[in-house]
């Protein structure tokens, strides 16, 4: 190749969801990354809509990992004329296939919703973004890949996934272009995992990157030592036990519910929490914990060992996985301590709502907040104790006890991201580095560590910003 390789930024740039870049070589178009953008609906709405460019000139999209603001736009993006390639992992095309039927599904409901409203004003009836068959229709489309096994994409564009760490099938995506005879190398860290979690693999560390582009999700905060979390979670399931209470644990369908569970699992094996009932209220959580359980090749030795042994890290006795919704109805009606684990992760969708809707007057209870939660979600006005809180239009009072544990994270914190790309210098001589997906404060502390640390040009891009790479 000997054409100009470009990148553009299109989203999660200054923010977190809307993960979106676009790699230009010549007048080749290759997309990282087609996820939602979540905040307010309005924008949402324009902003997932209206793709910056004509999908039908894409020629393939790699996908980093299965969460939707990285995937969930995908659907869109064939309805408008895309017809290439997804390349993912393996795992995250089994993944992608439950999450996106699943915001499918959601977006159909919400539009439901919000049609009813808008008949009763005259106005006209709103499309979904996409519907369950665009989704169908777009999985065609998704190719799977194992780890380290490297694919052409392009003659002169070879990508080979690495471990990111972060959820299952997550990858750090490595693009070599080859130009004017000389390999260059693209390393997009997607969201970055932590090293020492119990499920996942660490992060590796890949050689010779040329230009690095890193999320910063966490880049001003620090997450709890996971070595900790057991003994946290203990204290707090057994503060609310005592005093009769429920807890409700918004939680994302990947990654987070499993490993409470399988926390959960190890506090009641080591008696250390009563044997209370869990539940697992989310159809999607239990669809995926039963993708969790036929992807050996994503675990360290110990997860292996024990689904080779046929120990079920994700269950135990107490536990139930909730499918129906009458079965979800009846905890409403559950007059003894249990906790509740339900999604969506930040509260904006989902059998979630109705669990708090249901508890969270009543100062007994606790809400356990276990991931990020993006500006203007429900999520996160909880987790800010904001007093009063708008459920399905009606106002409610936070009164049940709130309880945050980042220590669950599954994104490198303020420590983790610079000793990361400490770690990928120390391999090669990095050019320039890229921070996205961030808020604009942890970006731009991010951005000063780098900086600061290795001394190389770090660039926070602007939305739709397009950069000259070689
Ligand atoms: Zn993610
Ligand atoms: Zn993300």
């Amino acid at each position: 190749m000997d054409e100009k390789v470009r990148l553009q930024f299109h989203g999660a740039v200054q923010n977190t969801t809307g993960s979106m870049h676009m790699l230009h070589m010549g007048d080749k178009k290759i997309l990282l990354d087609c996820g939602l953008f979540q905040g307010r609906r309005e924008e949402s709405r324009e902003r997932n809509l209206n793709f910056p460019f004509k999908p039908a000139e894409v020629t393939a999209l790699i996908l980093s990992h299965a969460h939707i603001d990285h995937c969930g736009n995908i659907p869109n993006l064939r309805k408008q004329g895309f017809d290439g390639f997804v390349f993912c992992t393996t795992a995250t095309l089994d993944l992608s296939s439950a999450l996106l039927r699943d915001s499918a599904h959601i977006q159909e409901k919400d539009i439901e919703f919000l049609n009813k409203k808008r008949a009763r004003r005259g106005l006209p009836p709103l499309q979904p973004i996409y519907t369950i068959e665009d989704t169908e229709k777009c999985l065609y489309n998704f190719h799977g890949v194992y780890y380290h096994k490297t694919f052409h994409v392009l003659k002169d564009i070879l990508v080979t996934f690495l471990d990111a760490g972060h959820i299952l099938g997550s990858a750090l995506t490595v693009i070599d272009v080859r130009k004017n005879g000389h390999m260059q190398r693209i390393l997009f860290t997607g969201d970055l995992g932590r090293k020492n979690m119990p499920i996942l693999r660490d992060p590796e560390i890949p050689d010779n990157v040329d230009i690095l582009i890193i999320e910063s999700t966490y880049g001003n905060r620090f997450h709890g030592d996971i070595a900790q979390s057991d003994e946290k979670l203990a204290g707090i399931i057994n503060r609310v036990v005592a005093r009769g209470g429920k807890i409700i644990v918004p939680a994302f369908s990947v990654g987070r519910t499993q490993e409470l569970v399988f926390s959960m699992k190890r506090l009641i094996d080591q008696k250390l929490i009563p044997q209370i009932p869990v539940f697992v209220d989310s159809p999607l959580s239990v669809n995926v914990t039963e993708i969790f359980r036929s992807h050996y090749e994503c675990y360290g030795s110990e997860m292996r060992d024990l689904l080779l042994e046929g120990r079920d890290p994700f269950g135990f006795e107490t536990l139930t996985y909730v499918r129906t919704v009458e079965e979800s109805k009846a905890l409403n009606d559950l007059k003894k301590p249990c906790v509740i684990l339900s999604a969506s992760g930040m509260c904006e969708a989902g059998r979630i709502l109705h669990h708090l809707k249901n508890n969270i007057e009543n100062p007994a209870n606790l809400i356990l907040i276990v991931g990020f939660m993006a500006v203007d979600t429900l999520g996160r006005k909880i987790a800010e104790r904001q007093p009063t809180v708008r459920i399905f239009g009606e106002i409610y009072n936070l009164r049940a006890e709130v309880a945050i544990m980042n220590e669950f994270s599954a994104h490198a914190d303020a420590n983790g991201l610079p000793e990361f790309a400490t770690a990928v210098s120390r391999q090669g001589d990095i050019k320039k580095i890229f921070v996205v997906h961030g808020e604009p404060d942890q970006s731009e502390a991010l951005a000063g560590r780098l900086r600061e640390t290795l001394g190389m040009e770090v660039i926070i891009p602007r939305r739709n910003e397009i950069f000259d790479l070689f």
